[in-house]
């Protein structure tokens, strides 16, 4: 396992990019997030591969370096994935990072700890589907499950006519 920064900072510019679009309005914006890849394969705890990962650094790792979270990513299979599947694993890992702040005079206020430092966490998948088609055709979805899988595809019905959409007007 070997772990290097992109020197050429396509991997930084295309998260701060996903980031300005698609987080404008949430307060990772007010944490500094170091990028960087990694080699060899790593597993997830069910065995899978791992394709990126989140993390917050040591608070001294934090007061040295000026860096809060640092996101790590496959190299070898960062190279095969297309723009809209980087695309969706950069939302994936931000969504991890949470600065804790509040909204006052609407400006994002970030909370600290005693020496100063954002409060940060990092936050759990919140869409788990772990079952099987005939257990949700015979018992149906629990309530929050229902109603978390109602919203995302919801989303995805939005997010494909959005895509149609701007597929149209390229063609025009
Ligand atoms: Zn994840």
């Amino acid at each position: 396992m070997r772990f290097y920064a992109d020197k050429k900072k396509n991997l930084d510019k295309l998260f701060e990019k996903v980031e300005s679009r698609y987080f404008s309005d949430n307060p990772i914006r007010l944490a500094k997030i170091m990028y960087c890849f990694w080699e060899g394969d790593q597993k997830q705890a069910d065995g899978r591969l791992k394709i990126g990962e989140a993390r917050i650094l040591s608070l001294r790792e934090r007061d040295l370096y000026g860096y809060d979270f640092l996101i790590s990513v496959d190299a070898d299979i960062w190279k095969g994935l297309s723009l809209t599947d980087k695309i969706r694993l950069a939302v994936h890992e931000l969504n991890h990072c949470i600065v804790v702040a509040a909204i006052v005079k609407e400006e994002w206020i970030p909370k600290e700890d005693s020496e100063g430092r954002i409060k940060i966490k990092l936050k759990k998948h919140d869409v788990n589907v772990n079952v099987f088609r005939y257990e949700i055709e015979t018992c149906g979805l629990y309530d929050g499950e229902r109603k978390t899988l109602t919203n995302t595809l919801e989303w995805d019905r939005q997010a494909l006519v959005r895509d149609k959409a701007s597929k149209k007007k390229k063609k025009q």
